[in-house]
């Protein structure tokens, strides 16, 4: 005879979600369905959340004072120029990091651009900018018209960050990632940003 006792019935449904929830604990944080790897999850967000821009813990993101912006402002801009030279050597990519940067100054930053992108999975972010267009917006963003180039002190050649040249455009892309260390019960957490770009040199007349 077939078993109805409610009794037996709960007590299944309880075994049931708590053997589901052991089972699943990879859960996307976009549309809540769960997985049973990582792997499995990061395909999933790879496929249905491509060009997600939604932060979902965007609520304990407190926004950066304006020092704070500047302050980070001016590290990215010196580090850039630090990769910017006049001969033939300073030219191709480049990539820059600033080994502890804080998440919310990044969302802050980028959030609003066409570009930007999260993986929650992986708690990533990435926003790039290409061609002229991306070149305006970056003197924008970073208030500083003279951000991408350094100038000789002797000549008329530039160093200078290369969005668009006759043939192509190029991008200047951001990412926003963490590292975590587990040891002795404890986590510690390592926020970095990093740039990639494109350099190129030459000489310029006076205008
Ligand atoms: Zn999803």
């Amino acid at each position: 005879m077939r078993n109805s006792c409610p009794t037996t019935h709960f007590f299944a449904i309880i075994f049931f979600s708590f053997y589901y929830s052991n089972m699943a604990s990879f859960r996307c944080k976009l549309c809540f369905k769960d997985f049973t790897t990582l792997q499995k999850l990061l395909t999933h967000e790879r496929n249905k959340h491509r060009h997600n821009k939604m932060v979902p813990h965007f609520y304990s993101l407190v926004q950066p004072s304006s020092e704070q912006m500047s302050y980070y402002i001016n590290s990215f801009i010196v580090l850039v120029k630090k990769r910017l030279g006049f001969s033939r050597h300073a030219v191709g990519k480049k990539r820059l990091s600033i080994e502890t940067f804080p998440e919310h100054v990044f969302v802050y930053f980028f959030k609003d651009e066409e570009t930007f992108k999260y993986s929650p999975a992986r708690h990533k972010y990435q926003c790039h900018f290409e061609g002229f267009a991306g070149a305006t917006r970056l003197k924008q963003i970073f208030f500083y018209d003279y951000w991408d180039f350094r100038q000789h002190p002797l000549t008329n050649t530039k160093g200078y960050v290369l969005l668009e040249d006759y043939e192509n455009k190029y991008q200047v892309k951001f990412t926003w990632n963490q590292t975590i260390l587990t040891e002795n019960n404890r986590e510690f957490v390592l926020g970095r940003m990093s740039c990639n770009f494109v350099t190129d040199s030459g000489e310029f007349q006076e205008k």
